[in-house]
């Protein structure tokens, strides 16, 4: 398959590994936002987070947040953003399933999040489309 981490989990093309188990592999984001930002990645091949198997889903968070200490205690950071880029619209660019996690300190100026206002009854409105998805889903 022509998939960069599928190759990066065969050790077929080259990344900085900073842990590895049978199921799962963490290495270096080769962009990183600060230094030490690594990716986790389940060596099986999913496109996305949302066709990930639930109990692969599990243990990669479980991995997520083992290595997520490494990281911050590594950087010395006071903190660190955790997550997952899911599909185009929200930044996904490699169709492997991975978390993003970056190492952050009080005085990094990184503003991640714009955010915004509700209007009148516009959050009852999706709050109440989101409760009947997630009954269907
Ligand atoms: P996405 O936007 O899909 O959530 O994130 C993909 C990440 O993979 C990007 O932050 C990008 O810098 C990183 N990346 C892309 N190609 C490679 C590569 O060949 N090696 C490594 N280590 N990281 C990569
Ligand atoms: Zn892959």
């Amino acid at each position: 398959m022509d998939c960069i981490f599928c190759k990066i989990v065969t050790n077929t093309i080259q990344a900085v590994k900073v842990y590895e188990d049978a199921e799962f592999v963490a290495f270096l984001d080769i962009h990183p936002v600060r230094p030490g930002h690594t990716l986790v990645v389940p060596k099986v091949h999913y496109a996305r987070f949302d066709v990930t198997p639930p109990e692969v889903v599990a243990k990669l968070w479980q991995v997520a947040q083992k290595v997520a200490a490494g990281v911050s205690r590594a950087t010395q950071a006071d903190g660190y953003n955790i997550s997952i880029n899911n599909g185009r619209a929200a930044g996904q660019v490699i169709w492997h399933t991975h978390v993003h996690i970056i190492p952050r300190v009080s005085s990094d100026g990184l503003d991640l999040w714009p955010q915004s206002e509700y209007q009148g009854s516009e959050a009852e409105r999706v709050a109440q489309a989101i409760r009947q998805a997630i009954k269907i889903s």
